[in-house]
């Protein structure tokens, strides 16, 4: 073989195309009735729109960025996430100015260079979402209820919804504080990122996967006991808010996110069936960001969805159901080959899927053909048939046979 795909990218094909067509279709179906509108920004951004909003001693800034400097030696960066880009986009485009909330959602390919595996990809996808102007608990129950209502029509409504606070500025100093004191007495069980980056970041050791760290979480200091009062109290009405809505969730103490721009809520929808990468989907509130890009001072919202891991979900669970011929056109002798060829071309122009070959093989290879093809019907045309104007039918699910004019092929087919 001559070349092959990157290692940690892949090629998505039949019939697993069509479970990512369909749950492309279900966001776009979910989201609308909730007032999102499609935003498609660049794959490609200036490297300092992710390294100055995702966070300096954040993974994915850090060791996981496609970064390389273009021609004219500006350093470009392939998009490791959805947010900063249309943030990025949302300030530069003025969209502030439009009537607030603003709702945008976004479906797309991301980059990062993280050790693949299952469910962890180099190319990976997401549909995200992305609320801004809004700032009230009610609009974070709105986007985790749209996420469960899309969870539930693509038929993984059973998901776990995990959600946290991490406070905004107002808490973090002693919350710092408390966290440094924590870990600067464990620090040879930290993994050597972590002891780099806790006095920094603190958080960043409770998003770390490594086993030292991830032990460290239970007897951490908890960021929701170091809360200010506006942000309990806002997520005391997050929570009741759920309550209302009926969404069933529990509270993570210890998920922080692998992001520094995240404010307040943070949540996770997880999954056992999927091993060690658990997290389906994911997001929280920034009300800081659109500031930090050099916009107004507007709050905003939103999760990402990865759709190698949701699609994998559905796959296992319910198949793939791939679409299949209406017709199959089976031919005898060289006038029937050429009407066929015609009616084809008119039943694929009222949208009917018609096959047929152009092998001239026997009719027996082309019910079988048709048969493997998984079509509803086969038409069969031979001079007789021609003669009267007329095709023959057979459907394959009962073998019930029949006869029709010419010209009801295509009603005939259209009304099944
Ligand atoms: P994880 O904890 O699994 O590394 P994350 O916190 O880095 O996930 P986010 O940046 O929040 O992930 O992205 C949201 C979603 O995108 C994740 O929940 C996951 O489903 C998906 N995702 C993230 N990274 C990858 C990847 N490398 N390959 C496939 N899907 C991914
Ligand atoms: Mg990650």
């Amino acid at each position: 073989m001559k070349f092959r795909a990157i290692k940690g990218v892949q090629d998505i094909l039949p019939p697993d195309v069509y479970v990512w067509q369909e749950v492309e279709s279900a966001a776009r179906q979910v989201f609308a009735p909730f007032g999102y509108k499609e935003i498609r920004t660049p794959v490609m951004e200036f490297t300092e729109v992710f390294t100055r909003s995702i966070g300096e001693t954040t993974d994915i800034v850090e060791k996981e960025m496609y970064t390389f400097n273009d021609r004219a030696g500006r350093s470009i960066t392939l998009r490791p996430e959805g947010t900063a880009p249309v943030v990025r986009a949302y300030v530069e485009n003025h969209l502030y100015r439009l009537p607030s909330p603003q709702k945008y959602y976004y479906i797309g390919p991301m980059f990062r260079y993280e050790r693949p595996q299952r469910g962890r990809f180099r190319q990976f996808h997401q549909i995200g979402v992305e609320a801004f102007g809004e700032d009230d608990p009610r609009m974070d129950a709105e986007v985790l209820d749209m996420l469960r209502r899309f969870l539930e029509r693509v038929g993984v409504e059973d998901l776990g919804f995990e959600i946290n606070s991490i406070g905004c500025d107002a808490c973090r100093p002693a919350y710092r504080e408390a966290m440094v004191d924590f870990l600067s007495g464990r620090v040879d069980t930290l993994c050597t990122d972590c002891r780099r980056r806790y006095e920094v970041n603190p958080l960043r050791v409770l998003d770390c996967k490594a086993k030292g760290c991830s032990a460290m979480k239970e007897e951490a200091p908890r960021i929701i006991d170091y809360l200010c009062s506006d942000c309990r109290g806002h997520f005391e009405a997050l929570r009741g808010h759920l309550e209302s809505l009926g969404i069933p969730y529990r509270v993570n103490p210890g998920m922080v996110r692998g992001l520094d721009y995240y404010t307040r809520t943070t949540f996770e929808v997880t999954t056992e069936s999927l091993g060690a990468q658990s997290a389906v989907a994911a997001g929280g509130r920034y009300d800081r960001l659109v500031e930090e890009f050099g916009g107004p001072a507007v709050p905003g919202i939103g999760f990402a969805i990865g759709m190698e891991r949701l699609t994998m979900l559905i796959r296992d669970r319910h198949g793939v159901e791939e679409p299949a011929p209406s017709v199959y056109l089976a031919v005898i002798g060289a006038d029937a080959e050429a009407a066929a060829y015609k009616l084809a071309s008119e039943m694929r122009g009222s949208g009917i899927w018609a096959e047929l070959d152009y092998s001239g093989a026997s009719l027996r290879s082309q019910f079988k053909r048709a048969d493997r093809l998984r079509a509803a019907y086969v038409f069969i045309l031979g001079e007789d048939e021609l003669a009267r104007g007329a095709v023959r039918y057979k459907r394959l699910s009962d073998g019930l046979q029949g006869e029709i004019d010419m010209d009801d092929a295509v009603r005939f087919l259209s009304s099944q």
